[in-house]
């Protein structure tokens, strides 16, 4: 078997044998770049060198002396003669990029005879044994594990014994003192010397390669990023070229396009008179890559056309190492560049304009996850380095706040009216809070899952909101909340990071997300790309506006109950739900029905004729039933009856397991009335702006929680009955539907049935998730992490389909539902609707679009059209 190849050898190896530095580097070789002459020891050979228990590189030795041989040729150099010393890198390099997790030595073949002939050859010492103390102090930490920061320490020393600032200002003298130094080091440590030996050095610097992969930050690193561990690392022998040289000598490294804003053009730094890592180092501080342009003009040419060819033949930005010797320039690494997400935009869109990739490969390139941090500020991530972390809590709604902490939404209230930004720090939400959430910029509670109240409300507006922070108690009584053992008062101020569930104490910069150009165009691509339509969850006007801005092409779900939580609305509700006869609650209701006139018809004119899926209302009543007596007392006295008789009728509302109690489409079995009032609406305004617009409005009326086929035909009937009447009566007629959520697992089961009655389906994956799982979404904070660490589940199957249990049962009910019609529109409106790879798994299953908050149609859309170009490929 083969295991060493030339750069310039004629191969068709890829990085998996190669690592990517090796492929790439061949490849440079074989374009014509000026890279400096080397070879690779493939992956193979690492593999074997590992499973035979480290024993020995027995194995390689007589192809490693011959491709050593063959770069002595190439180089007219030899290792370990002193007259003409070949010096070289030993470098590892992966099949799949590890910054900095492996190990490289460089000016390996220097020893006591070498160093003086290269001084003697270069006529200048000081370089020959700055390489050497160099490469002493590399092979010390690779070799002999001796931690890099013992020979820094001396470095230190020296220098301040000496009492200058930079390596480059001691003396000869200075340096072959710190190399006796270091020689000592060795046997301190180890017991161990630095080999004289160039060969002893060469096979001792492979092997500590080759060992290198099993590091244990190596180890770390792949665990983390998901990279094959049996893989093995290459390993890269190339000829030295010395940034440290003299004259036009340095080292750099350079971007072809801006990796954080994506702005096309060189981007990087550089160092005179240095070597290797001394640019990240952060030894001296480098110059800005335009700088070159000013002291070396014609390299910066020649490096600025190098960095375009190798962007043209790679087609993406490159991030490239570089170094110049006395005046040359020489390419020493290239690979693909990390980018931030609105780097990677752009270069997308640009590389597509300027013609050197298509549309499909760009779409490909970006990640889902890359946008939320758009459109969502993001803090400076400088400063979360330093940030004091108080704790961590699910990551609910993204985004980067800092404000006052207020425990009570009217204190908040009154707070931002008093000009403070303000953080609404609470147990859990409820639909009585909603005044203090829209003023604040994040919220934080301490119960809740990520489809609680409080995430499901701040998703829709885009606020911040990070829930189930276990260590947060909050007392609401004293003012004041103890996060993770700190006790902060009303008014303190805290960060609160919405990407990451974390909280700090104090304020953090940060930086505002701005949505770009590229990003519209690029998801405009995809919906051409995509079978699978997104839609959006919204009901407010504003929230309805933001979702047709992000492009969704429908309303998969309008909740109506969160259309009662503003006061004098709350109040209306209240005074219905307290009513103990037909008539009063009829009286309310018609106000109710004024108000929600109004709520519809601004719903559709935005829809324009785009469909709305409007769902009746779902939650259980007492929800929205007053708590606080001042509350209960104003109501008492709107429905002219004593305080003790509101009292006693709230009591009677009460449920013990109210999720499972008497809500959704069980309402409507009780209080037809409800209901009825809410098509009538609905129907109305849909009317209204028919007329007005002069285009059919398509409504989408969609029964909550329905399990059995009964209730459905039931309700159908009198809900159709009410509208066709007002129809009638107007003599007019507007195409609407009446369908279901499927939410119950029995629906799922029966969907054959419960089809001969809907006019569509819409998985309502929230609810089916709970009542799949017994898992309520309230609590749930409190044990998922448990289950999450001892992988009982993988994830929170609140936030990604699972697809077992859950996913099985939208099996069964999409098979039922299309044997009865074949036609059935189905839709997925739960929080996982904005989910990649619950995206994938409902596209597979044959759902006509997904519905997600608005803050997640545009990257919903990307998944959408990834899934389709992968399952196409
Ligand atoms: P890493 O993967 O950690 O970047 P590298 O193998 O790229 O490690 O090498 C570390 C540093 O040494 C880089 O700055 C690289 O440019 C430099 N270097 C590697 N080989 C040579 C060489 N033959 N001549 C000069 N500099 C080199
Ligand atoms: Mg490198
Ligand atoms: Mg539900």
């Amino acid at each position: 078997m083969q295991y060493i190849y030339a750069f310039a050898e004629d191969q068709t190896l890829t990085n998996t044998e190669l690592g990517g530095k090796g492929a790439n580097l061949a490849e440079m070789t074989r374009l014509g770049l000026p890279v400096p002459a080397g070879f690779t020891i493939t992956t193979a050979a690492c593999q074997r060198y590992l499973t035979n228990g480290q024993a020995e590189c027995d194995f390689l030795k007589d192809d490693l002396m011959k491709a050593v041989q063959q770069l002595e040729a190439t180089t007219h150099r030899q290792l370990g003669n002193p007259e003409q010393p070949l010096l070289v890198s030993v470098r590892s390099g992966a099949p799949i990029s590890m910054p900095g997790m492996m190990d490289t030595v460089l000016n390996l073949g220097l020893n006591d005879q070498t160093v003086e002939g290269l001084a003697k050859q270069t006529h200048n010492p000081w370089f020959a044994y700055d390489c050497y103390r160099r490469l002493i102090q590399m092979f010390g930490d690779v070799v002999y594990g001796i931690d890099k920061s013992i020979f820094e320490a001396e470095l230190t020393a020296l220098k301040r014994a000496k009492q200058v600032t930079s390596d480059t200002d001691l003396t000869l003298a200075d340096l072959k003192q710190l190399i006796q130094t270091y020689q000592t080091l060795y046997q301190n440590t180890d017991d161990a010397q630095f080999p004289q030996s160039v060969t002893a050095q060469l096979t001792l610097a492979v092997e500590a390669v080759f060992k290198s992969w099993l590091n244990p930050r190596a180890k770390t690193y792949r665990r983390l990023h998901e990279i094959d561990a049996t893989m093995g690392t290459a390993v890269n022998i190339q000829q030295m070229v010395f940034g440290n040289y003299q004259g036009q000598s340095g080292t750099g490294v350079a971007f072809t396009r801006n990796p954080a804003t994506g702005e096309p053009g060189l981007f990087g730094e550089y160092l005179l008179n240095a070597q290797g890592e001394d640019v990240v180092a952060g030894i001296r501080t480098p110059e800005p890559i335009a700088t070159l342009k000013a002291q070396l003009p014609t390299i910066y040419e020649q490096f600025k056309t190098l960095a375009n060819q190798l962007e043209r033949h790679y087609q993406d930005m490159q991030d490239m190492e570089f170094t110049i010797e006395a005046g040359q320039l020489y390419v020493l690494q290239t690979r693909i560049g990390k980018r931030t997400p609105q780097a990677a935009f752009k270069i997308a869109l640009d590389l597509v304009n300027e013609g050197l990739i298509n549309r499909q490969t760009a779409i490909l390139r970006l990640k889902p996850a890359m946008i939320e941090g758009l459109l969502h500020p993001v803090f400076d991530p400088q400063a979360l380095k330093q940030a004091p972390l108080l704790l961590t809590g699910l990551p609910a709604s993204p985004g980067a706040a800092t404000g006052a902490i207020y425990f009570d939404a009217q204190q908040a209230q009154v707070a931002h009216e008093a000009g403070e930004k303000v953080i609404l720090v609470r147990q859990e939400t409820s639909p009585e809070d909603i005044d203090g959430m829209v003023v604040s910029q994040a919220i934080v509670t301490s119960r809740g899952g990520m489809t609680s109240h409080a995430a499901v409300v701040a998703r829709g507006m885009g606020c911040c909101c990070v829930v189930g922070c276990a260590q947060l108690s909050v007392d609401t009584d004293q003012k004041q909340a103890d996060f993770n053992g700190q006790l902060l008062k009303e008014g303190a101020i805290i960060s609160v990071d919405g990407h990451t569930g974390r909280i700090y104490l104090g304020a953090l910069g940060q930086q505002t997300g701005k949505q770009q150009a590229a990003l519209n165009t690029i998801l405009d691509w995809c919906d051409a790309e995509a079978p699978i339509d997104v839609w959006a969850n919204a009901e407010t006007p504003k929230e309805v506006a933001t979702a047709f801005e992000f492009g969704a092409k429908g309303l998969g779900l309008v909740r109506t109950e969160h259309m009662f939580f503003g006061p004098e609305r709350l109040f209306k509700m209240r005074e219905m739900i307290l009513a103990d006869q037909l008539s009063d609650r009829q009286i309310a209701l018609a106000a109710l029905k004024e108000l929600q006139l109004a709520d519809f018809k601004a719903i559709f004119e935005l829809a324009q004729d785009r469909p709305c899926t409007i769902r009746l209302l779902d939650p259980p009543l007492h929800e929205f039933l007053p708590q606080a007596t001042a509350d209960q007392v104003a109501l008492a006295t709107a429905l002219q009856i004593s305080p003790a008789e509101i009292k006693r009728r709230i009591a009677a509302k009460i449920e013990v397991n109210p999720m499972l109690g008497h809500r959704g489409s069980r309402l409507a079995v009780t209080y037809p009335e409800i209901y009825q009032m809410q098509v009538l609406a609905i129907i109305e305004s849909a009317l209204a702006v028919q007329v007005e617009q002069g285009h059919a409005v398509a409504p989408k009326i969609m029964l909550p929680l329905i399990g059995t086929a009964a209730e459905m035909q039931l309700l159908k009937q009198q809900l159709t009955a009410t509208i066709d009447t007002f129809l009638a009566q107007q003599a007019q007629t507007i195409a609407y539907q009446i369908g279901t959520m499927i939410e119950v697992p029995r629906a799922c089961l029966v969907a054959d049935q419960i089809a001969d009655s809907a006019d569509f389906f819409s998985f309502g994956t929230n609810d089916l998730t709970q009542m799949t799982f017994g898992f309520s979404r309230d609590d749930i904070g409190h044990f998922i992490g448990a289950y999450q660490e001892q992988a009982i589940l993988s994830s929170d199957p609140f936030q990604t389909l699972d697809q077992d249990g859950v996913g099985a049962l939208m099996r069964i009910a999409i098979q039922k539902g299309r044997q009865t019609k074949p036609e059935l529109s189905i839709g997925v409106c739960g929080e996982v609707g904005g989910d990649p790879s619950s995206i994938a798994f409902c596209q597979a299953l044959g759902v006509d679009y997904v519905s997600c908050s608005p803050y997640r149609v545009p990257s919903a859309r990307l998944a959408a059209a990834q899934v389709a170009l992968q399952t196409r490929v």
